[in-house]
């Protein structure tokens, strides 16, 4: 059954089928020891070893500075919403020895509106350097960062931005944010914290330009339940009270950066499963060509399906600009948002064994996501069945 159906959902997502065999196994009998994996200590060497070494092949798909710590940790993306605030705020106030600055967020969709909300929960005095709903009425396309209000440096406690927004097909174009656009005493001050939860490893990433990248791993990665951090070593440091200075909250202790340095990943019990089926995942990667071996598949998919989009004389309408459109989550309408029509195409692919392609329920519409695991010529799939439909009601 597995092999007829493709599926396109956004998250969670598809995994490569000889991952899961192996995870399968795994689950009841890791390597012949007759224990399963989530039966095993979270302590024990075996664990280790795992954690070890999905770090280190992490660390090899992304060339990880030394400098940087790898975290594995639970929540996911939404629960970083609120711990970068945290963390942020509190290494802002504890290295300049005064209140915490502003944090700085460019709100390019739904997941980073998400994300300065959280912020202002937390506390935080947060400013929207670039809103694109506010601009355009709806999220499609990204400001160039000239038109961005940023704060003034030495009162900013980062600069925060969503890479690839998953509900609005929005990417920030490749290579990524340009931070080399940034001002000078910006770019060199302000830590920069992107969420990558739904483009990682489908590119490169400068990671030596950010202060902290973090990614839920059920897109491009593995199975819910493991976040990962991607965290510069200087920013680790806190407060010895894991409050933030100058009268700020508590911190909650699984939320401090630094615990789960201190304590390698292991501060409380980690999601042991995910973290194996990722590091699966990583090896998996390494052997398909690593990144650039993504990065090359993920443009000719991406290119398939919006040209089938481009060529179709407005039948169907991608929801997004151009130059911000994203190679992971392709979101588009069917003849000006037919709703009657765009059902119809959801069960139509249904019928072919495509799932999973209904828009989000915030936007509507149809919503192709293309991760990783997802083929080229599981691209071609979909564009086939674009194609008949469009033939049989344009
Ligand atoms: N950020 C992005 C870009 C996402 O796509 C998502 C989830 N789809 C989140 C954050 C939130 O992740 P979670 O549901 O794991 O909290």
């Amino acid at each position: 059954n597995r092999s007829r159906i493709l599926n396109l959902g956004a998250g969670p997502s598809s995994l490569p089928t000889s991952v899961l065999l192996q995870s399968a196994q795994d689950l009841l009998d890791y390597k012949g020891t007759g224990i399963g994996l989530c039966e095993l200590s979270h302590r024990s060497g075996t664990f280790k070893q795992i954690l070890d070494s999905a770090e280190s092949d992490l660390r090899s798909l992304l060339s990880i500075p030394e400098d940087y710590a790898v975290l594995f940790t639970q929540g996911g993306g939404t629960e970083q919403f609120s711990a970068t605030a945290l963390n942020l705020l509190a290494y802002d106030a504890a290295r300049h020895g005064r209140a915490p600055g502003t944090l700085d967020y460019a709100v390019t969709g739904s997941w980073s509106s998400k994300a300065i909300k959280e912020g202002e929960r937390m506390g935080g005095r947060v400013k929207a350097v670039t809103d694109s709903k506010k601009r355009d009425g709806k999220f499609g396309r990204i400001a160039p960062i000239e038109e961005w209000e940023l704060s003034p440096a030495s009162e900013c406690a980062m600069l925060y931005y969503c890479d690839n927004e998953t509900v609005d097909g929005v990417e920030f174009p490749s290579p990524g944010l340009p931070i080399h656009q940034l001002p000078d005493d910006y770019r060199k001050n302000v830590p920069i914290v992107a969420d990558c939860s739904s483009n990682i490893l489908s590119r490169p990433i400068d990671v030596a330009a950010h202060s902290l990248i973090f990614f839920g791993a059920q897109k491009n990665v593995g199975p819910p339940g493991v976040t990962i951090l991607i965290a510069r070593k200087s920013l680790l440091a806190r407060h010895p009270d894991e409050s933030i200075p100058f009268g700020g909250p508590r911190i909650p202790t699984t939320l401090v950066y630094k615990n789960l340095a201190d304590n390698s990943s292991l501060y409380n019990t980690p999601p042991m499963f995910s973290i194996h089926v990722s590091g699966l995942v990583f090896r998996h990667l390494i052997e398909q060509g690593g990144v650039k071996g993504a990065e090359q598949r993920s443009s000719e998919k991406a290119q398939l399906v919006y040209s089938t989009i481009d060529e179709s004389k407005g039948f169907y309408e991608g929801t997004t600009s151009a130059t911000s459109r994203s190679r992971m989550n392709v979101t588009f309408r069917i003849k000006g948002g037919d709703d009657g029509l765009e059902g119809k195409f959801v069960e139509f692919c249904k019928e072919r064994g495509i799932e999973q392609v209904k828009g989000h329920r915030s936007v509507g519409g149809i919503r192709a996501s293309l991760y990783n695991a997802i083929s080229v010529d599981d691209a071609k799939r979909l564009v086939e069945a674009m194609r008949e439909f469009c033939g049989q009601h344009s």
